[in-house]
């Protein structure tokens, strides 16, 4: 069992220099956060260890900055606004384990926070070589000179094996925050023991990696709700046309095997009815609803694209979710981020938010979907910080960052 943050603090951190995995990879334009869902989440662990006198240095990743200094990528707009929520002094370091890290993790007092720049400008973060992430490891844990320890509190992280991670557990004194304790817990009652009917809303643009967690779902969830860029690989499995919306043709066999382990398992696959079937992708182009027999053809032609659920697969999918004592969401009903085909999206939300179901929501475009269209943390059970995290523990493979504390 992983040591938890609570016997960290009851071991008396005063003065010792604490490293913790935080996730703040919040989405931005330009230098402001779009959502910073994120960064609340990882207040609470970071503000208990200061208040009980750590200097706590903060590791975290923000974007895919492919190991090279990109300052569109760096760490400050998100640890600017941890510095504006936190009710302890926040610094913040122009690099990860040089010069101004090493001088300003020293400087730390008692209670007080620094954030280290984007552990991704470091290419060692995400190195496939143990011996080039041990080496970044290492100097990341110089950082805490003395007597330091390590907190894995960056759940969004934890299915990474990498070095802010992974390795470092296995070079200070290692425990498990309570952002990632709660996520555990969470997700675990939703995998092993969910009250039913069990209801999974899939949605979404990455459609071969969700593939695999239907997969696990089969067989487990009382009904599959399918909606988002995905649903046109089953429709068109179905042998329906889908124009021009995405499709993964390599895996038409594999859902076709899905809606046919499904029927026998006792899950029930429930498909769109109609879809809203748009010119182009564009927040301006002419669409119109059409069933999804149908889908091509009409005013738009073979050329459209389905960006959304229509209206009546809406009112399907609501019906279905009031009727669930647990409700499990990834992944967005259409390209939420346009008014225009964002219905389906927020009628998801709308019926999860009134049913009496426990509802867990994981991947970041789906939270920051709900949060945009105007809802917020408290009407849903549980908002997961994790999207690849969740999906990976709920297709049950082992995550390197809860392992590497002692699972
Ligand atoms: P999450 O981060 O919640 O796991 P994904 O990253 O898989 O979700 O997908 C989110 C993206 O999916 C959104 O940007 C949304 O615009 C896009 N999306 C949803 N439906 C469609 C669709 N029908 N066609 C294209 N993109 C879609
Ligand atoms: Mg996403």
């Amino acid at each position: 069992m992983a040591h938890a943050l609570d016997e960290l603090i009851a071991d008396g951190v005063a003065g010792r220099r604490v490293l913790v995995r935080s996730d703040l990879n919040v989405p931005l334009d330009g230098v402001t956060v779009t959502d910073d869902g994120r960064v609340r989440a990882s207040l609470p662990v970071i503000e208990k260890l200061a208040h009980a006198g750590a200097r706590v240095i903060v590791m975290a990743h923000l974007g895919r900055p492919k190991g090279q200094v990109d300052p569109k990528y760096s760490i400050a707009p998100a640890g600017q606004r941890l510095a504006e929520l936190a009710d302890v002094p926040v610094r913040i370091a122009t690099d990860v384990v040089g010069q101004d890290a090493r001088d300003k993790a020293a400087a730390l007092a008692d209670g007080e926070v620094l954030v280290l720049e984007n552990v991704r400008f470091d290419p060692r973060e995400t190195s496939k070589d143990d011996a080039e992430r041990g080496a970044l490891a290492d100097e990341l844990a110089a950082l805490t000179g003395e007597n330091g320890a390590y907190v894995g509190d960056a759940f969004g992280a934890v299915h990474r094996k990498h070095a802010s991670v992974y390795d470092i557990a296995h070079r200070l004194p290692a425990y498990q925050g309570d952002l990632v304790r709660r996520e555990l817990e969470v997700l675990t009652k939703v995998v092993q023991d969910p009250e039913r009917p069990f209801v999974v809303v899939m949605g979404g643009s990455k459609v071969s990696d969700k593939l695999a967690v239907i997969d696990n779902l089969i067989g487990r969830a009382d009904a599959l709700l399918i909606g988002g860029g995905m649903v046109f690989t089953f429709l068109a499995a179905q042998g329906h046309r889908v124009g021009g919306s995405l499709l993964e043709e390599d895996q038409l066999e594999t859902v076709k095997g899905y809606l046919e382990r499904a029927a026998d398992a006792g899950t029930e696959i429930v498909l769109p009815v109609d879809v809203v079937y748009a010119e182009r992708f564009a927040a301006d182009a002419p669409h119109e609803t059409r069933p999804v027999e149908d889908i091509v053809g009409g005013q738009i032609g073979a050329s459209g694209l389905g960006l959304d659920i229509g209206p009546a697969s809406a009112a399907l999918f609501a019906d279905r979710i009031k009727a669930a004592r647990t409700v499990f969401w990834n992944g967005p009903m259409g390209v939420f981020e346009m008014d225009a085909f964002a219905a389906g999206t927020r009628a998801v939300a709308e019926a999860i938010v009134a049913s009496e179901a426990m509802s867990v929501i994981g991947g970041g475009d789906s939270a920051s979907a709900v949060r945009n269209l105007g809802f917020t943390d408290e009407q849903f059970g549980h908002i997961s910080t994790g999207g690849g995290a969740s999906l990976e523990f709920i297709e049950g493979k082992e995550l390197p960052g809860v392992v590497a504390l002692g699972a």
